[in-house]
């Protein structure tokens, strides 16, 4: 079709605003528009002209080729020619997902179970140490058998602190860069590191085996952070050392990505404002530095009764308005923008090509309840194999958005796909929406401040 009879085409059609369009009204006045088909996001000025015909579009749809802003919101997903049937795309984008599975696999190592801190909220048992000679051996017969059919194969490490068995993820990381090599295979991994031990020599180690993303937690203020992580012999000190290491790596030239993990309880909420200065001196304007912020919560650890936890509104509310106080301070805000893309809010555990690897060879889905049943999902044996219980696995992997009915009428639905937390559905029966879908109009003012007026 010529783009002349396109046009007219489209200047006969109809338009609506997509059923994935999220429009808020902000304290302000000015509209925020986000849609989750598109991740597009828009800010309109609550004096401008474009306010006025977006807000009636809005509400009307419109008749004919979209003009001037309405082009451009058009142009972005925000409107749609009427009898376009989006809930298919979503259908689509799921369907595509399980077929990924063919050709995709991301696994989440834990070369060990032991961690050298002991935070006061942690959940974890410390029970198995490190990974055992036949599971090293299995994940690399594993990587090798699926090779030939990946395009894209993606290792997180994980723990415990994976940084206490480097030589785990040398050994592992070197062997899947030379099978990655030789089967065309597009390799990426990243970690999860408390980020004590990651100093400039296992840094290098780490970039040469192709880690390149981190999450590295500092919970505040210098004084907060050392009350909440402590170190395994329970004293005080640890953040000193996470930004010795930091500040080494924001002096190499090396591309990375790491996003600084902020988990806030009541009291250190109330010290926000210097940290996020503290913040914006060392990384603002350093694009390689994400900022995240995460209430503390009761996640079963042994000191759950005394923590200070924020209540849950509460916390999902200061953590959109942290978000954005750090991205008008300069610093990266990919973790939030991430969080609104399509699939951006679908956990891991809800993929078909993700696995979890114990140190013993135990296999999981989610990191958060190793001891619950349905996450032993099975195991992976010395010569490679995932061993799965299919009918557990299933239940990992289930169809949300495509069948339950709140889904299916969600706005948010291509960003978190029914499984934003396949555990609390799985533990439930209920579907479980992500903190940040209460949060949209708060969230798109975050990542579209206000442009001055004069
Ligand atoms: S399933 Fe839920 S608890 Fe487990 S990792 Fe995903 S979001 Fe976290
Ligand atoms: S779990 Fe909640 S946010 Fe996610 S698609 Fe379903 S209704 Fe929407």
């Amino acid at each position: 079709m010529s783009d002349r009879s396109r046009a007219l085409r489209a200047a006969a059609l109809s338009w609506r605003a997509s059923r994935f369009t999220v429009a808020t009204a902000l304290p302000g006045g000015d509209l925020a528009l986000y849609n989750s088909l598109t991740g597009g996001l828009a800010r309109i000025d609550a004096t401008s002209e474009a306010f006025v015909v977006t807000a009636a579009a809005l509400h009307a749809g419109f008749d004919g080729m979209p003009q001037g802003a309405l082009a451009a919101l058009a142009l972005e997903g925000f409107f749609v020619p009427e009898g376009r049937d989006e809930r298919d795309e979503v259908d689509a984008l799921c369907a595509a997902e399980r077929a990924a599975a063919q050709d995709r696999l991301e696994l989440i190592l834990m070369p060990t179970e032991q961690c050298n801190f002991r935070c006061v909220y942690c959940a974890q048992t410390f029970e198995k140490g490190r990974m055992k000679r036949d599971v090293i051996d299995g994940v690399v017969a594993l990587i090798a058998a699926r090779a030939p059919h990946l395009r894209y194969l993606k290792i997180g490490w994980f723990g415990g602190e994976p940084l206490t068995a480097p030589e785990v993820i040398a050994e592992i990381g070197r062997a899947a860069r030379r099978i990655c090599a030789e089967h065309g295979v597009i390799y990426s991994s990243g970690m999860a590191t408390n980020g004590s031990l990651l100093t400039p020599d296992v840094f290098a180690m780490l970039i040469e085996n192709e880690v390149r993303r981190f999450q590295i937690t500092l919970d505040g203020t210098p004084d907060h952070h050392d009350r909440l992580r402590l170190m395994g012999d329970r004293k005080r000190g640890t953040f000193a050392t996470i930004l010795n290491n930091l500040r080494a790596m924001k002096a190499t030239d090396e591309w990375f990505g790491v996003t600084l993990r902020v988990n806030f309880d009541a009291e250190s909420a109330q010290a926000m404002t210097p940290f996020l200065d503290f913040l914006e001196t060392e990384f603002a304007g350093d694009a390689r530095f994400h900022i995240d912020f995460h209430p503390v919560g009761r996640w079963g650890g042994p000191q759950d009764d005394a923590l200070a936890v924020c209540d849950a509104q509460d916390s999902a509310q200061r953590s959109i308005e942290l978000a954005g106080a750090a991205i008008g301070r300069g610093l990266g805000d990919a973790a939030l923008r991430g969080r609104l893309s399509v699939g951006g809010s679908k956990c891991y555990a809800g993929r078909p090509y993700s696995f979890v690897v114990g140190s013993d060879g135990a296999l999981y889905k989610c990191t958060v309840a190793f001891d619950e049943p349905l996450n032993q999902i099975g195991a992976l044996t010395p010569s490679g194999e995932l061993v799965i219980d299919a009918d557990k696995h299933a239940r990992w992997i289930g169809r949300g958005a495509e069948e339950d009915a709140g889904c299916r009428a969600c706005s948010f639905a291509p960003a978190c796909q029914g499984d934003a937390c396949p555990l609390a559905r799985i533990r439930s029966g209920e579907r479980a929406c992500p903190s940040v879908k209460s949060q949209i109009g708060a969230a798109v003012a975050a990542l579209a401040p206000a442009r001055g007026r004069s």
